[in-house]
């Protein structure tokens, strides 16, 4: 019986870990960090360090470490030399933070529809939206699935990339963070690399673009205090530096980062291959020339598959989700809407392929039920199972709850 019926649950209290994952070498690391702090001074050695690392695993030269991720996608925006007039591509699928980095810039976001595959931006619909005020696209790394940045470089913009939720995926070999002009990623204490509270990277190969990126970071200043010189302050700037423990806990992470990635790949195809032929979903699907790390793990309702129709789509998805929770297993919606129809934007024009994607997806993943450390295949199995009982084994009743007949 479905335990929201009042049978036995399938997930045990305490089978399911956390995100991240705190070793004692995090914890020393940022003990350490704590220490070298007395007296402050900047830049420190902890934030230094994560700089480095990110350029060496990125390939990226240029490498600052911020307090957010919209921080660093407002340095990579205005590294490109974004401004006032000019309007940006962004997909209408994403988090507020990406429109809102587009906003910080004095720049227009424009909104464009999802790929139905990848549910990244879809780079023919971007041609269409350009205009002659269009400077640059901001793809962004959905779910933790680089976005298709070989049609988006055929635009002639330059390509800002939101990394915010891929750190350790790759695109044709490449790193997420280096698979565009300039990107920005956070480092907030959910995301695929953590800082356990908020911090950021932005990176980029243009020289030029990275000093204005660096004096927006630290109060307008063109010279940074670093070489010595007197700063002299020319442009608006805010505040940016990241706090030196996190960057020393995402420092301390990074290390791991490979490995933590590995994990998530191989598990999240683990889950596909464990759902596939279980009725009323549809499964992530990854391109071969690029991973997945899953921060999130996109489940759309397909309520088409128990002979209902598309009316069905929001009781099938919140019965799924009640149901499942009540199994044990914690499963969430992420952005409801396409972000143009939230009350800042007012775009009227329709979005029908994100506005489908919105309405049909649950998602496993975020910090409550990571894809990749602490769980395993066996995790994974114990996942598959909860559907499996919902969807196939107690099919029927299921049914009955989503039609109350
Ligand atoms: C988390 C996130 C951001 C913003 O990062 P913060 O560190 O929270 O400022 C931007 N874009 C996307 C897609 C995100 O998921």
């Amino acid at each position: 019986m479905l335990a929201l019926l009042g049978g036995p649950p399938v997930l045990r209290p305490g089978e399911l870990g956390g995100w991240p994952v705190l070793t004692a070498e995090d914890e020393a690391s940022v003990l350490a960090a704590l220490r070298d702090a007395m007296p402050w001074r900047w830049p420190m050695r902890a934030a230094t360090e994560l700089e480095d690392a990110w350029s060496e695993l990125t390939g990226m030269p240029y490498v600052l470490a911020v307090n957010s991720g919209t921080a660093a996608l407002h340095m990579a925006l205005v590294a490109m030399g974004v401004g006032p007039g000019d309007e940006v591509l962004v997909p209408a699928d994403t988090f507020g933070a990406t429109a809102q980095a587009v906003l910080h810039a004095g720049a227009r976001p424009v909104f464009v529809d999802s790929d139905p595959v990848t549910y990244t931006i879809d780079p023919a619909q971007a041609e269409t939206a350009i205009t002659p005020a269009t400077r640059a696209v901001l793809p962004v790394d959905l779910h933790g699935l680089p976005a298709d940045y070989a049609a988006l470089g055929r635009l002639g913009l330059a390509v800002v990339e939101d990394g915010a939720q891929a750190h350790g995926a790759t695109y044709r070999g490449r790193q997420v963070g280096a698979l565009g002009d300039a990107s920005g990623l956070s480092l907030n204490g959910s995301k695929t690399l953590s800082s356990a509270g908020e911090a950021g990277l932005f990176a980029t190969a243009d020289r030029e673009g990275h000093l204005r990126a660096r004096a927006l970071m630290t109060f307008g200043e063109s010279q940074s205090r670093a070489t010595g010189e007197m700063p002299e302050v020319t442009s608006v700037g805010w505040n940016y530096r990241i706090h030196v423990l996190g960057a020393a806990f995402a420092r301390s992470q990074l290390r791991r980062l490979a490995e933590m990635s590995d994990s998530r790949a191989a598990n999240g195809a683990a889950l596909t291959g464990l759902l596939t032929g279980i009725p009323g979903l549809l499964l992530p699907v990854v391109p071969e020339d690029r991973t997945h790390v899953y921060f999130l793990y996109p489940l759309l309702v397909r309520p088409e598959e128990f002979g209902l129709g598309p009316e069905y789509v929001p009781a099938f998805r919140d019965a799924l989700r009640e149901a499942a929770t009540a199994e044990g297993l914690p499963i969430g919606r992420w952005q409801t809407k396409p972000l143009p129809h939230h009350r800042l934007f007012k775009d009227r024009q329709e979005f029908p392929v994100a506005a489908d994607i919105c309405a049909r997806r649950l998602s496993i993943g975020h910090s409550s039920c990571p894809i990749g450390p602490p769980h395993t295949r066996n995790t994974m199995r114990r996942i598959a199972a909860v559907f499996e009982k919902i969807l196939v084994t107690e099919g029927t009743a299921f049914r009955r709850m989503v039609t109350g007949r």
